[in-house]
């Protein structure tokens, strides 16, 4: 048994496979999210449950935070139950959600004020990866709680990086993620065009799977087009949160603004289903 005690906070679709890997990975972890019946799968795994944040953090190390945004982060840090309700000192907690860096500044700088330290260390990567620990952690913050977590990290991705100061992981996941929408939209764009030209998503997908631009994102999100299969694995509702946090620290590229118009208009019909559905949108 790995004895650094692990608390993790946020069992959505990423947080239940990730936690998943620590508990395989033979660490104590014990879990609290919000909605408690997704705490089910962990417990019957071996995971203990705590109530609240603040019982939560008394009893472990190293808590993780997988949930949803910046407005998640405030209320479990600052409610009445919230982290910062306990004694933090001595913890590290790492933020592996993807918000912005300016509440991962905000959260560092209150965590140090009381003897804490804490990461920002959003990954790439989505279910798949996390299921198969195939993630990519990119982080920002303190050198030497880095260097204490990173193995807990690498059981759950097949590298975690440190980029710089605490908010640098956000910076990075919010320029990847600007890429991300831009593939999505790009992909359903092109299959809707084939489609006109009489060519079946079946036989594009195989063409453009085996040739010079293939890559794992078209493989993956082509299958679930073909299947007709929208159950969120990147909820389409979280790339117009990421396309807007990038907005607000910079992004304003054409692209990258056609992109945000095209999934605020997809996420009133379809945010809670994957962000592929964007397809269902502009297909008309
Ligand atoms: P999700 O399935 O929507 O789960 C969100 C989690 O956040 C749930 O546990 C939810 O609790 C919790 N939460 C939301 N608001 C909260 C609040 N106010 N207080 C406490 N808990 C709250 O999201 P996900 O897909 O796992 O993604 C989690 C994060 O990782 C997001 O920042 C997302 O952008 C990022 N990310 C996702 C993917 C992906 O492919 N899915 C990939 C990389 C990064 P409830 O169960 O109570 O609602």
């Amino acid at each position: 048994m790995n004895t650094t005690k692990i608390g993790w906070i946020g069992l959505g679709n990423m947080g239940i496979p990730m936690a998943g890997q620590l508990v395989n990975a033979d660490y104590k972890v014990t879990v609290y999210n919000r909605s408690k019946d997704k705490e089910a799968s962990l417990k019957e795994m071996g995971a203990s449950v705590a109530g609240t944040p603040k019982d939560l953090i008394s009893e472990i190390d190293v808590l993780v935070l997988m949930v949803s945004d910046d407005a998640a982060i405030e209320q479990i840090f600052n409610s009445e139950d919230g982290l910062f309700s306990a004694d933090i000192s001595g913890k590290v907690i790492i933020n592996m959600s993807t918000v912005s860096p300016a509440i991962s500044k905000e959260m560092a700088a209150l965590c140090r004020d009381k003897g804490a330290q804490y990461l920002d260390a959003p990954v790439s990567g989505s279910v798949k990866q996390a299921e198969t620990a195939q993630l990519v952690v990119m982080v920002g913050g303190d050198e030497t709680a880095f260097g204490q977590v990173k193995p807990i990290l690498e059981k759950m991705g097949k590298m975690a990086v440190r980029l710089g100061d605490v908010g640098s992981g956000n910076g990075a996941k919010l320029a990847i993620n600007s890429l991300l929408a831009l593939y999505t939209q790009g992909l359903a764009e092109t299959v809707l065009f084939a489609n006109q030209q009489g060519i079946k998503t079946e036989d594009l997908l195989n063409l453009l799977n085996n040739g010079a631009i293939a890559n794992v994102f078209t493989k993956i999100k082509g299958d679930a087009i073909i299947a007709g299969n929208y159950k969120p694995a990147f909820a389409l509702k979280h790339i117009v949160k990421d396309l807007n946090l990038a907005k607000a620290i910079g992004l304003d590229s054409p692209l990258a603004k056609t992109a945000l118009n095209t999934f605020e208009a997809a996420s009133f019909k379809y945010g809670e289903e994957d962000l592929i559905a964007v397809i269902k949108e502009v297909k008309g």
